[in-house]
């Protein structure tokens, strides 16, 4: 009775982890390896159930063990792979399974010893779990989760390829009908049962950590844009101003704001002024570079973190986006018109906080917006900026060809004035 309890242990244990994989896959909707997870751990745990409660010494047993531990592995292999996009060697490991099964077919028609059995069975999923280890090791990633998940495979390894080979030299040899009472039994419930808790805790870890990842990124997202909302952006600009103060590293911040915004929601509605702050957003998103960093900060105002980037170069950014801006067509706009939007930038200055550089690039914008709109202003350039802006309403013409005229806001209030 004591014997049928402990049996049920690990079965239960892999059954528990397979609902809880599969739960965290469903609930979580997380990526189709958590669902490998699951599905490995149901193997296992039917695996177990089959060693355990099939008769020792039918032919059967082992052929059943043998195909549910083997799936069970493969899935393994297949969906820690899959986890950081590595090639899980399906061939080699449908091999390694037919090879150790025909070998299992001959030694159970010649011996009743079931040691030798045992040894090659365990060598079969051991290098299956090789085959996992080559690819885990040459996968571009190396978190700790992902050195804990190595760490525990090659553990398993160990284990298939010492374990059944020691205990057999103590052993000698098992009749099948004695299997359940060896040494080697008892020894293998135990180190099951600790390889299913070690293993089952580093994946359940690793998926934990996916799906807190999963849930950070989109809680930092804004959802019309894809770009970083404001508590996300004002994060990365904390992490980044205290780096360019550390390494010294020029450091400039745009602000944008969409020219008579309320105008477009009032004539056109708000889906077609939704799809022109998306279409900003994109825009942005294509014209920066990937160290810079683009939020959407308010309802039609971007902010634009420009990494390793002097005043003149980040204005003329500005600039860029500008111009390609007053050139945009946008979905639910009469097809004639064209929106601007308005621009300030400031370069951070010696041991300046992002709330005084933030305030200098609004500045700028609210400059602009009075100076005439569509246009850059420029913080570091407040002197001047009493004259007639420098980068200003004016066509960009850095690749020469001719400009599309852009219509100027004052057109969609005539077109409203008309109707
Ligand atoms: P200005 O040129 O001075 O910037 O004029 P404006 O009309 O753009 O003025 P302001 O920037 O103050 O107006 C922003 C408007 O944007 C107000 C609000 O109705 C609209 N808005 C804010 N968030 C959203 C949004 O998510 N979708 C849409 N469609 N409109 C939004
Ligand atoms: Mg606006
Ligand atoms: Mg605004």
């Amino acid at each position: 009775m004591q014997t049928q309890i402990l049996g049920l242990l690990t079965p239960m244990m892999a059954l528990f982890f397979a609902a809880t994989f599969a739960v965290f896959w469903k609930a979580g909707r997380m990526k189709r390896h958590v669902l490998g997870f699951a599905i490995g751990y149901l193997f296992f745990a039917v695996g177990f159930l089959a060693t355990h409660f099939l008769p020792p010494n039918a032919f059967y047993t082992f052929h059943l063990t043998q195909f549910f531990y083997s799936v069970g592995c493969g899935i393994f292999v297949v969906s820690t792979c899959e986890r950081v996009g590595q090639r899980p060697h399906l061939p080699v490991l449908l091999g390694i399974y037919i090879f150790s099964a025909v070998v299992l077919a001959i030694s159970v028609n010649v011996t009743n010893d079931v040691g030798p059995r045992l040894i090659l069975l365990n060598i079969g999923y051991g290098a299956m779990f090789l085959v996992n280890l080559v690819a885990l090791l040459s996968a571009q990633r190396s978190d700790w989760i992902d050195k804990a998940i190595i760490a525990v495979t090659a553990l398993q390894i160990a284990d298939f390829f010492i374990r059944p080979t020691l205990t057999m030299m103590f052993e000698q040899s098992i009749p099948s009908e004695e299997y359940r009472g060896t040494v080697y039994y008892s020894l293998i419930g135990l180190v099951l049962g600790v390889k299913t808790i070690a293993g089952a805790m580093v994946l359940l870890g690793a998926t934990i950590v996916e799906w807190t990842n999963s849930l950070r990124e989109s809680s930092d997202k804004d959802a019309l844009t894809g770009l970083n909302n404001r508590a996300a952006f004002e994060e990365v600009m904390g992490r980044s101003i205290a780096r360019a103060h550390t390494q010294e590293v020029p450091f400039s911040l745009v602000v944008a704001d969409i020219d008579h915004f309320k105008q477009v929601n009032d004539i056109w509605g708000h889906q077609a002024g939704d799809s022109a702050i998306s279409g900003f957003g994109k825009l942005i998103q294509e014209m920066i570079r990937g160290c810079d960093t683009a939020g959407r900060i308010g309802g039609e105002e971007f902010c634009i973190a420009v990494w390793n980037c002097p005043n003149e170069p980040a204005e003329r950014l500005a600039d860029r986006i500008r111009t390609a801006f007053g050139r945009l067509e946008h979905d639910g706009l009469n097809d004639d018109i064209r929106l601007t939007a308005s621009f300030g930038v400031a370069t951070v200055r010696e041991g300046e906080s992002y709330e005084r550089l933030f305030a200098r690039a609004d500045a700028a914008l609210y400059r602009a917006k009075s100076g005439g709109r569509n246009r850059v202003e420029n913080a570091e350039h407040e002197v001047e900026s009493a004259t007639p802006n420098r980068v200003s309403a004016a066509p960009s013409t850095q690749h020469g060809e001719a400009q599309a005229p852009v219509k100027e806001p004052e057109l969609v209030e005539l077109k409203r004035a008309g109707g």
